[in-house]
C-alpha cells in the first residue's frame, strides 16, 4: 500500500476535489498562503519537555506525517498544529480532523495516546483546543478511505464547497471554480 502524507487529510477535507487536482494531477501552486505557512513549521515553538517535528505514521491507514509539536499535560500528549490564518471560534473542521489523523498515527507509530490537540493560528495569534473525541477520530479514518476511492477515479470530482472556501486556494486557477458552477458544479 502506497503511504499518503497526514497532511493531505486537511486538504481532502476541506475540499475533495482540492486534494484531487493537488495530489493526483500535481497542480500545486505555491501561493504566499503556502510559503508562510511552510515557515511557520519548521519554526514550531518548544519548550523544555516538549517535542517538536515528530514523525508518525500508520501502517494499518497507509499515513505518514510529521506533528509540529506535541507538548504534555498531565502526562498525556497534546498534539498542537500551526496554521497561519485568523482563528474562529472553533478550530477549523478541516484542521481537527487532521489532528485525529495524527493522533492515530501518534499511538500507532509510538505508542502513545492523545485525547488532546490544539491548532495555534499565527495572524490571530489564537489558540484552539480540540477534543480528539472517537467521532473525530473516525472522521479521520473515514478522510483516508475518501482519499484513496479518489486516487482511483477517473476525473476530479466537482465543486461543492461554498464560494468562500476557494478564496485564497492554492488551486483556484487550475480549478476554475466559477466556471464549473455555472455548469452546475461539474466539470
Ligand atoms: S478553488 Fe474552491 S472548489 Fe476549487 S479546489 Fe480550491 S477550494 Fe476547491
Amino acid at each position: 500500500m502506497d503511504y499518503l502524507p497526514l497532511s493531505k487529510i486537511n486538504t481532502v477535507v476541506y475540499c475533495e476535489r482540492r486534494f484531487y487536482l493537488e495530489y493526483v494531477l500535481g497542480e500545486l501552486h505555491v501561493n504566499h498562503h503556502i510559503v508562510e505557512g511552510h515557515h511557520l513549521h519548521t519554526r514550531a515553538y518548544t519548550e523544555r519537555g516538549e517535542r517538536s517535528g515528530v514523525w508518525v505514521w500508520s501502517d494499518r491507514l497507509g499515513l505518514v506525517g510529521v506533528v509540529d509539536r506535541i507538548e504534555y499535560a498531565d502526562d498525556e500528549p497534546v498534539l498542537v498544529e500551526y496554521k497561519k490564518g485568523q482563528a474562529f471560534p472553533q478550530a477549523n473542521d478541516s484542521d481537527a480532523v487532521q489532528l485525529a489523523a495524527q493522533a492515530l498515527c501518534l499511538k500507532e507509530s509510538r505508542g502513545e495516546r492523545a485525547r488532546r490537540g490544539a491548532v495555534y493560528y499565527h495572524a490571530s495569534r489564537t489558540r484552539r483546543e480540540v477534543e480528539l473525541t472517537p467521532e473525530l477520530l473516525s472522521r479521520a479514518e473515514a478522510a483516508v478511505t475518501h482519499m484513496r476511492q479518489l486516487l482511483r477515479s477517473p476525473r476530479p470530482p466537482g465543486v461543492v464547497v461554498p464560494p468562500s472556501k476557494c478564496a485564497g486556494c492554492s488551486t483556484r486557477e487550475a480549478c476554475q471554480p466559477e466556471l464549473l458552477r455555472q455548469k452546475g458544479g461539474r466539470g
